[in-house]
């Protein structure tokens, strides 16, 4: 199988705290995949915006600025990382301030430009061959790589996304982790440019009554199956 997988796309969309970031880590870990956070992308301008005290309310502000830092993700599932200007910023892309300001960064249509450019870059490099991967965000299946061999929609009850992200988070407060949670949902699926949508051809799956281990080897078997007929 590990031929076939050689190349090929896993592309998982869905809302915040939908449990996508472990079940694709998990995913690509057992099938001997590359693994791509578009989120920890679009966290990490967002984490240098405010860095630069650039406001992120100011949609024409953050565009002018979009092309300087220069951002690197690393794809390995069992330790990926995401540097801005050479400086590993995986803790600070997770702090609340980030988590409030990334949903209004993600809708400047210039920064999901760049973005894009980076994140096909990644998948599949120009002129080269750097092997499958999982990439998990809101827009994969829908713009960012339509053609993937696998799509899927993950979704949860939101107070079950937000009692596992305070969980994750340390304990903080579920009234208010499950607040900004819906609030990015609702600007992830109603902005202009690439919203959060159920791509063509994803399979939905709902998280909300599943192991992780259950999803982790749902999606595995989807990926089995999407090899069949190569077969
Ligand atoms: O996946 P995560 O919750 O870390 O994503 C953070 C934010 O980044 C999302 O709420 C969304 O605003 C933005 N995002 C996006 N498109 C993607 C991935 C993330 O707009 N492909």
């Amino acid at each position: 199988m590990a031929d076939e997988l050689g190349s090929i796309v896993v592309a998982v969309d869905g809302t915040s705290g939908s449990g996508k970031s472990s079940t694709c880590r998990g995913v690509a870990e057992r099938l001997g995949l590359r693994y791509l956070d578009t989120g920890a992308m679009f966290r990490a301008m967002t984490w240098w915006m405010l860095e630069q005290g650039v406001d992120v309310h100011d949609a024409a502000a953050v565009a002018a600025r979009v092309d300087e830092p220069v951002l690197a993700s690393g794809t390995d599932p069992t330790g990926p990382t995401i540097a801005v200007d050479g400086v590993d910023v995986s803790a600070p892309i997770r702090t609340d301030d980030v988590n409030r300001a990334v949903s209004p960064v993600s809708t400047v249509p210039e920064v999901r430009a760049r973005l894009l450019d980076l994140q096909r870059q990644i998948i599949a490099p120009t002129g080269g061959h750097a092997g499958g991967i999982v990439v998990e965000g809101r827009d994969i299946g829908s713009v960012v790589w339509p053609q993937a061999e696998v799509k899927v929609y993950l979704t949860a009850d939101p107070a079950a996304r937000a009692a596992r992200r305070a969980l994750e988070e340390g304990g903080s407060d579920v009234a208010d982790t499950e607040a900004v949670l819906r609030e990015r949902d609702r600007i992830d699926s109603g902005r202009a440019t690439a919203p959060l949508v159920q791509a063509d051809g994803a399979v939905h799956l709902d998280t909300t009554h599943h192991t992780l281990d259950e999803v982790i080897g749902l999606l595995v078997a989807l990926v089995e199956q999407s090899l069949e007929p190569a077969r």
